[in-house]
């Protein structure tokens, strides 16, 4: 039911010796241009990158729309190059939005899907997001589809209650898991230097595969890799990549830098 890939030396073994997953991370680019906001500015951040050595993981990073192609021609062939966005569905008159299909054209083969800025910057909901994610998954588009909860549901130990509808969404529209990435990702942490404990972070993503194994399947839940996202950094890296359930990362501010996002992908050699 999961892929299997070339990249073997990272890969970590389920809770139940079931599934191996390897682990994965990104770099999400939002509203810059790399480091910048011009053309020079990605092609320094992609050279960047291309220096890096080889990684032990699975990569992609999420330039913004506008760059995806000259990133994909740009980077190493082990950068899969990732929209932050997608439409649900093919074409028409939907100004500002680009298609699954247009991107799988322009072989993008990868899309973030709700992401909390698209959630709350935009007001994109479970059941548009769920929407998307049927549509990328009847053309074989791999997703990353993003949860998380807001402070007071983290305060109030609720955040499950925040979670599970969200999930519930992804769930419902998921046929082929080979193609799906989760990526929890608790807003009060993305972006605000404020990172996840490895305590939270970690527990939380094992409450999300238990939530799973008990709404999807055990063998779905076991093979599914499940990132942290959420002020991760070059320093904090190391003691959240040794949580068992915590199978990658997305990234937002420290991927800008080339050598802060090596650093980061070295944490799961
Ligand atoms: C993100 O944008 O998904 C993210 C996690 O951002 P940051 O790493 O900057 O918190």
């Amino acid at each position: 039911m999961f892929a299997k890939t070339a990249l073997q030396t990272a890969v970590r073994t389920s809770a139940r010796g079931m599934a191996t997953r390897t682990p994965i991370v990104g770099g999400n680019w939002k509203c810059n241009a790399g480091n910048g906001i011009t053309n020079g500015d990605v092609t320094a951040l992609v050279d960047g990158l291309n220096a890096l050595p080889a990684p032990k993981c699975e990569v992609y990073i999420a330039p913004p729309s506008l760059y995806l192609k000259d990133v994909k021609a740009s980077a190493k062939s082990h950068f899969n190059v990732s929209a932050q966005n997608t439409w649900k569905l093919t074409k028409g008159a939907y100004t500002g939005e680009v298609s699954p299909e247009m991107l799988l054209d322009s072989n993008i083969e990868w899309t973030l899907i709700g992401h909390s800025e698209r959630r709350d910057i935009f007001g994109e909901d479970d059941a548009l997001l769920g929407e998307k994610i049927a549509h990328c998954q009847s053309l074989g588009l791999n997703v990353v589809a993003c949860l998380g909860e807001h402070l007071p549901a983290r305060e109030a130990g609720k955040y499950m209650d925040s979670l599970i509808p969200n999930l519930q969404a992804i769930c419902n529209n998921v046929t082929d898991w080979s193609k799906v990435v989760i990526a929890y990702e608790p807003v009060w942490a993305i972006g605000t230097g404020v990172v996840a404990t490895p305590e939270q972070a970690q527990g939380t993503n094992a409450e999300i595969r238990q939530w799973i194994a008990a709404n999807v399947s055990a063998e779905v839940a076991d093979g599914v890799r499940i990132q942290y996202g959420g002020s991760v950094n070059d320093k904090n890296c190391d003691e959240l990549a040794a949580c068992p359930d915590i199978d990658g990362f997305l990234v937002g501010g420290a991927c800008l830098k080339a050598d802060s996002f090596g650093v980061i992908l070295n944490a799961f050699k």
